[in-house]
């Protein structure tokens, strides 16, 4: 504490030109604010703002996800998932981490989205596998037969059609995907017929997101939870890259598989770790290393975000 009106010091009328009732006034201010201040220093530190993360492994069950060579994606995400799982808890003993998932077993869409909103969670981790569809050239052409009229004027006659040979897609790499509330249908479109969107599968089941209902919900958590998920979402991507992963980088979708953030009352990422569609990325995800490797680069960021939003 500090005293600034002693008369021991020999300022009897005046203290650094103030008169002493306005020197008292400073004083009692300069006191009160020194206590508050110790006060708050003594305050024990914020009670952490993300308590529960949620860690969802992509499909299982009857729905498999895409397929690859010899591997699920559904296989690969519970790999993966209980990798980050075990991970989690080690770097962050006082956050609850729940699984969707711990088996083989299916979920609705709705319900892991349930499950997130029921347990509280604070941080939505969605993983995932990508696929792309084989690459269809043409190699040449073939005459078929065709016939054309009817009856006693039916002929028949050979048509050119083309030759296809198919090849696996080179599309490879690792992308995060943020729901996106505010794309319009036209490029909703565009990134459903991109080489990068996922196998079939991803469109079970996908409730209606063009009702009245969803749309609300939507703008809802875009207004709320967008700028956070882009940012957990550009901090995995990052690690990706520092890894050595080619990033496709964060995007946005606002349909299919990815209705799942949407309907989850919190920041949610949903992670595509590489295409199974492609040898090396198969064996990658398959292989122990890789699994270390994408795991630790995902739990990072994590660790990361949670300490920015708890503002460490
Ligand atoms: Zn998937």
């Amino acid at each position: 504490m500090v005293r600034i009106c002693e008369d021991s010091i020999g300022l009897n009328k005046t203290v650094f030109g103030m008169t002493r009732p306005i020197c008292k006034i400073l004083s009692i201010f300069l006191t009160i604010t020194m206590l508050s201040n110790a006060a708050h220093s003594q305050t024990p530190t914020r009670a952490p703002k993300i308590k529960t993360i949620i860690v969802d492994a992509g499909h299982g069950g009857t729905d498999q996800g895409a397929k690859g060579r010899y591997s699920t994606e559904a296989q690969i995400t519970l790999n993966l998932a209980l990798r980050l799982d075990t991970l989690l808890r080690r770097e962050m003993p006082e956050t609850r981490i729940v699984m969707t998932r711990t088996t083989d077993i299916y979920h609705h869409v709705r319900e892991k989205a349930n499950i997130a909103n029921k347990e509280n969670g604070d941080l939505f981790v969605c993983i995932h596998v990508n696929a792309a569809p084989p690459k269809k050239t043409v190699v040449g052409y073939k005459s078929v037969a065709a016939y054309k009229g009817k009856g006693k004027s039916r002929k028949k006659y050979f048509k050119k059609v083309p030759v296809y040979q198919s090849s696996p897609n080179p599309a490879h790499g690792t992308s995060t995907y943020v729901w996106a509330a505010d794309r319009s249908d036209e490029k909703t479109k565009g990134i459903i017929e991109d080489e990068r969107y996922e196998s079939s599968a991803e469109v079970m089941d996908v409730p209606d997101v063009n009702s009245p209902e969803a749309i609300i919900k939507a703008r809802l958590w875009s207004q709320k939870f967008f700028k956070n998920s882009v940012r957990l979402a550009s901090m995995i991507e990052d690690e990706f890259v520092g890894i050595g992963r080619k990033s496709l980088g964060v995007l946005q979708r606002n349909h299919m598989g990815i209705w799942v953030l949407q309907a989850t009352n919190m920041p949610a990422v949903l992670i595509e770790t590489g295409f199974i569609t492609d040898q090396d990325e198969e064996d990658y995800l398959n292989s122990e290393a890789g699994q270390i490797e994408m795991t630790r680069a995902i739990a990072n960021a994590v660790v990361k975000y949670k300490q920015m939003i708890d503002g460490k």
